[in-house]
Order: C-alpha cells, then sequence, then structure tokens
C-alpha cells in the first residue's frame, strides 16, 4: 500500500453532522451570511484565543482585506520569499509592492535581521508567515520592530491553524491574521478563509470589504472598495464541523512527528526542522534539509517508486523572487531562501496516519539514506 502525499480526513459523523446543516440551510433559505457563518467565527476565535474573526472566501483573500485596510497602495509590503504565490499576490491586488526578504535557515521564517534589511522608508506592512506550521521565536522581536516603525505586521497563518508559541496562538501576534481553509490545509471546507484580529476597527472594516465594501448590510451604500469575499454558509458549516477536530487532529500530527524526530537522528545528514523551545507546530508540514549535491528528484522518486511512499509538495520550491510573473519584483539573491527552497523535503503527516504508514516512510527513508546520503 502507498503512503498518500496527503490525505483529507473528514470522518463519517461529520460527514453526517455535515448533511444535517445542508438540510437545515436549504429548508431555511439562509444560505449566506447566516447563523453557521457566525458560528464558524466564533469557534474559529474561541479555537486561536483571538476576540474577532471574519470568514471569508480563501486565505488570499483574508490576507488583501488585512492588506487594504493597512492602505498599502502605492507602498512596499516585505514578503519572505519561500511563500506561496498567495502570500505575494495579495499584496499585488491589494495595489502593494512586494519586496522580498531572505529567511532564517534555522525556521525557513523571517528574523528580525533580515526583516531590517528589507525595510525601505515606503514599507507600510509586513508579511510573517508560519511556514508549515513553524511560529518564529523572532516573533516578538518582529513586532517591536514594526512597532517601532510604524508598521503593520499581518501574519499569513494559512498553515497554522492551533500553531502557538510562548502559549499565543497564530493570528494573535499581529494587527491581522489570515487562515486558509483550502482542501491542503490542517483543517478544511474545500474553499475558505478566516480573518481575525483583536481591533474592533479591523473587524468592521473586514465585514464591510468582504460584502463588497457596503457601510451596512442592509444599506447600498458603498465605502469601500471590496468585493465578493462572503463565504456561504455550506462552507460555514463544513469549516464547523471540522474545526472541532482541530485538536486531536494535532496530536495525532505531533506524535508522528515526534516519531520522525527520533529516527531522524539516527540518519546522519537528513537535518528535521528542530522545533524551538516555546513553539507548539501543527506539523502543517515536516521538513527536512537533504545535504548540499543530493538530488532532490531522485530522493522523491526513490521513496516513491521503491517503497510507495509519496512525499508532499515542497514550502516552497521555486523562491517568488525566482517566479516569472513576479521577476519584476526581484532584486538581488537572497542566499538562505534559495538554499531551503532548493534543499528541503517534506515527509507525509496525515491527522489520522497510522503507524504502520509511518513505519512505512521510516524504512523507506533509511533504505534510501543508506543508498543516497552515506
Ligand atoms: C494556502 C495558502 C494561502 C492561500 O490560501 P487560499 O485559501 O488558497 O487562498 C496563502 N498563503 C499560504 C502560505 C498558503 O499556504
Amino acid at each position: 500500500m502507498d503512503v498518500p502525499a496527503a490525505r483529507v480526513v473528514y470522518p463519517e459523523d461529520d460527514r453526517s453532522a455535515v448533511a444535517d446543516a445542508v438540510t437545515e440551510i436549504l429548508a431555511t433559505g439562509a444560505m449566506t451570511l447566516g447563523p453557521r457563518t457566525e458560528r464558524f467565527e466564533a469557534a474559529f476565535a474561541d479555537a486561536h484565543e483571538v476576540p474577532y474573526a471574519v470568514a471569508v472566501t480563501s486565505g488570499t483573500a483574508a490576507l488583501e482585506i488585512a492588506l487594504r485596510i493597512t492602505e498599502v497602495a502605492g507602498r512596499d509590503v516585505v514578503v519572505p520569499a519561500n511563500t506561496f504565490y498567495a502570500t505575494a499576490a495579495a499584496v499585488l491586488h491589494a495595489g502593494g509592492r512586494p519586496v522580498f526578504a531572505d529567511v532564517a535557515a534555522d525556521t525557513f521564517a523571517l528574523s528580525a535581521a533580515t526583516l531590517e534589511a528589507a525595510l525601505t522608508p515606503a514599507t507600510a506592512a509586513v508579511l510573517l508567515v508560519h511556514i508549515g506550521g513553524l511560529i518564529t521565536p523572532e516573533v516578538d522581536a518582529i513586532r517591536r520592530l514594526c512597532d517601532d516603525r510604524g508598521i503593520q505586521l499581518i501574519e499569513d497563518a494559512a498553515h497554522a491553524h492551533g500553531c502557538s508559541y510562548d502559549g499565543r496562538f497564530a493570528g494573535s501576534f499581529g494587527a491581522a491574521g489570515a487562515f486558509s481553509f483550502y482542501a491542503t490545509k490542517v483543517t478544511t471546507c474545500g474553499e475558505g478563509g478566516m480573518l481575525v484580529t483583536a481591533s474592533d476597527r479591523l473587524r468592521d472594516e473586514a465585514r464591510i470589504y468582504r460584502d463588497q465594501g457596503k457601510g451596512s448590510f442592509l444599506t447600498n451604500h458603498h465605502v469601500r472598495q471590496g468585493y465578493s469575499w462572503r463565504l456561504s454558509e455550506v462552507h460555514a458549516a463544513i469549516g464547523e464541523v471540522h474545526l472541532r477536530r482541530l485538536k486531536e487532529f494535532i496530536e495525532t500530527r505531533r506524535e508522528v512527528a515526534d516519531r520522525y524526530h527520533v529516527a531522524l537522528a539516527g540518519l546522519p545528514g537528513l537535518q528535521p526542522l528542530a522545533e524551538p523551545p516555546g513553539c507548539r507546530s501543527n506539523y502543517y508540514k515536516y521538513m527536512v534539509l537533504l545535504p548540499e549535491g543530493v538530488d532532490r528528484a531522485l530522493f522523491k522518486s526513490e521513496m516513491r517508486e521503491r517503497f510507495g511512499v509519496r512525499l508532499p509538495g515542497e514550502v516552497y520550491d521555486l523562491p517568488l523572487h525566482h517566479q516569472p510573473v513576479l521577476a519584476a519584483y526581484a532584486d538581488g539573491p537572497l542566499p538562505v531562501a534559495e538554499d531551503v527552497c532548493a534543499r528541503h523535503v517534506c515527509l507525509p503527516v496525515h491527522s489520522d496516519m497510522r503507524d504502520d504508514e509511518v513505519d512505512q516512510v521510516l524504512s523507506a527513508l533509511s533504505a534510501v539514506h543508506a543508498d543516497l546520503i552515506n
């Protein structure tokens, strides 16, 4: 049996709960911006110990809304080079200029130093990405740097459902945090997003932006250049039911990660990204650096062809300043981001991963390690 790269875990009981919810939504005709959305928002805010959450159509929408509220148009926004295209695309859609920054090798995230090197007199905002579910321990230093310069810190927490640092959850460090419920994320509703914030003003603005910039639900006065960013009630129901599993999913994923840590300690040359003290990752991704000179494509194909272990996609293989469509914003080399993008692989982690699947990954790893690395 193959170990798949990823698996959507939506248990039977949850599927019936969603079926009941859909029946109710269709019977009542409350299809959008209704009680299911409010419940999903309240539950998500609760799970992250933040005061407010505003449900939207995607993680990209949540980022764009946070950036529009910050009025980044015509100004610079710092984006780490090793993130998903959407992080930079949201800046462009909001009228800003992405400025790509390097990252620290031990967290794959911005550090205060790499951020400082990317600041310009026109910097309006910084997008801190919790890559793979890891919140950098420099998050407080980064926040201080932003506060000192009057720059807005926004978290791209698309990977970071339920992650914490120092007991504080993803989404609580910046002025706003953007989560995604795209099908691959730790909890999903197929397509969807959530903006979280502690600010009444940002919450109110986000509600205006997501509904075509209307000043209020009942009027036809458009006070902002919003968009059709409302989440449907059906999506909210799917997301809310799935969210109830978040704690148990993270526990399972962390148990898998623990087994990987132990085994990798005996495979010199394969270097897992360690979880720094105080960090609690959801292991959206389990990242491992290969030694220099090892052919990643060959490593992955050996794992797949000989052992049936499919490795999920990297986070990410091509840094943003090397993406063709973003070439106009590339400005010089970013050596650490380039190196980690080129050299890491991600091991499969599923929210219901079984011990025999972990065993299969580990025996594949040790065989491929013996062939390609030792
Ligand atoms: C998935 C993802 C997004 C975008 O989320 P969508 O819901 O697909 O729009 C943004 N940033 C990162 C880092 C992501 O992984």
